[in-house]
């Protein structure tokens, strides 16, 4: 029985990861549920779940909610309060497994509490390890903490790897990988029709039904950008070994490309539910609730080259990884701020890349070589990208 820790729970991976957990009841027990400020949500899912430990990141919220948790059925739950509390629950000792399921770089400091507690960290918070890097998998590693990736891309890489493929030991018989993309909802729309983009729009994928921040980001492909950083690092491989490939299905999740010309692909419906299945049934397999994949439904699969032009984030993303260092902190940070205010209607969605890559411009490459360095370089490129913005108007 493994002691399960949801960080993000009322989220769009937090819920897919509660739905698969309840199936598996012999095999996961629910130890922790967390939320930034969605109180009537979380207060639903503490009825449902019964965990021992809810954790509100927000502290007006918070306090409501232990109040409310405290004249409940559910009372004897314990209710932690404040973002310092993520790390606390991360660690606990009833804890074997980790979702990182916080969006941005808010879920930084639990995720890598979870790998200095030596946890299973299922990571689906790809920002967090966009910024941190190195730093992140030494973590992992000197704590002898396991890291399997959430990510449907990085999932489908995982799984067609060599069997004996370690993460971070470079797999000698890969000649490269095939990192797939749908293209979002705007692969087609003409070029000079992006700047009237509303949030609405953005927000609405073909094939995934996502949190809001990741939805922007398939939009602009700035999720890709994150990707490509997020595969380099948990492979090993440097980004000429990747290949991005446009595949609006989205039912091949990416593949793997060796050096006798054999390629394997994962495929699966487009449900967040397998690669969650996939990682919390690890090294075995279990039923993730999933429809199961009609090919002969599919019928074809098409594929495309990306388009750098169209989409501005690609290209600052290769930048940030060729730069190195702090960049991907830096790139991160300002697209964080800029998808903010796109989906507070402050911006267009075509200045998203601009707000991007002016903040860009205003960071050297420093090593990335302590998390301090890393969490001033986010503090800095997010004051830098808000001044962008106020001079925008
Ligand atoms: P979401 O917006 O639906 O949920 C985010 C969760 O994080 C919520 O539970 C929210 O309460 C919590 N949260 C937000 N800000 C917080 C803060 N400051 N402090 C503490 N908690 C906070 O997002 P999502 O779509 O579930 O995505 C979560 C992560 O998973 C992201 O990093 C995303 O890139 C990644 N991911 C998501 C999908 C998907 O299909 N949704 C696929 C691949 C990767
Ligand atoms: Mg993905």
């Amino acid at each position: 029985m493994k002691g399960l820790c949801i960080l993000g729970a009322t989220g769009s991976i937090g819920v897919s990861t509660l739905d698969v957990a309840v199936r598996h009841p012999d095999l996961y027990e629910i130890v922790v549920l967390t939320a930034n400020s969605n109180i009537d949500a979380l207060y639903q899912q503490c009825l449902q779940y019964k965990p021992q430990y809810a954790v509100v990141a927000d502290e007006g919220q918070g306090k409501i909610f232990k109040q409310q948790i405290a004249a409940s059925p559910v009372a004897n739950i314990k209710v932690l309060i404040g973002s310092k509390a993520l790390e606390e629950v991360a660690s606990l000792d009833e804890v074997d497994s980790v979702m990182a399921a916080i969006v941005g770089a808010a879920g930084l400091l639990p995720t890598l509490a979870a790998a200095r507690a030596g946890k299973t960290v299922l990571l689906a918070n790809k920002e967090a390890l966009v910024m941190s890097g190195d730093i992140f998998l030494q973590t992992i590693s000197e704590f002898g903490a396991k890291l399997l990736p959430i990510d449907s891309e990085h999932n489908a890489i995982f799984q067609c790897m060599p069997a004996a493929y370690e993460t971070a030991h470079q797999a000698k018989s890969v000649r490269r990988i095939l990192l797939t993309a749908s293209g979002g909802p705007f692969r087609e729309t003409p070029i000079d029709q992006l700047v009237n983009v509303t949030p609405d729009q953005a927000v609405a994928h073909p094939n995934w039904d996502m949190g809001k921040k990741i939805s922007v980001d398939s939009a602009t492909m700035m999720n890709k950008g994150l990707e490509l950083i997020e595969a380099c690092l948990l492979f090993s491989v440097s980004a000429d070994k990747i290949q991005i490939v446009i595949h609006p299905e989205s039912i091949i999740h990416s593949m793997v490309d060796y050096v006798d010309g054999t390629v394997l692909a994962q495929m699966g419906n487009p449900d967040m539910r397998i690669p969650i299945a996939h990682a919390m049934a690890w090294p075995e397999r279990f039923d993730s609730g999933a429809e199961p994949l009609d090919i002969f439904k599919v019928k074809q699969l098409n594929f495309e080259q990306p388009d750098l032009q169209r989409f501005p984030c690609l290209r600052l993303a290769y930048q940030a990884i060729n730069a190195g260092g702090i960049m991907p902190a830096v790139l991160n940070a300002a697209n964080e701020i800029a998808v903010e205010a796109f989906l507070q209607e402050q911006i267009r969605f075509t200045d998203i890349p601009v707000i991007i890559e002016k903040c860009m411009q205003e960071f050297n490459p420093e090593k990335a070589d302590s998390l301090d360095k890393i969490l001033q370089a986010d503090h800095s490129a997010r004051d830098r990208s808000k001044e962008i913005i106020q001079h925008l108007k």
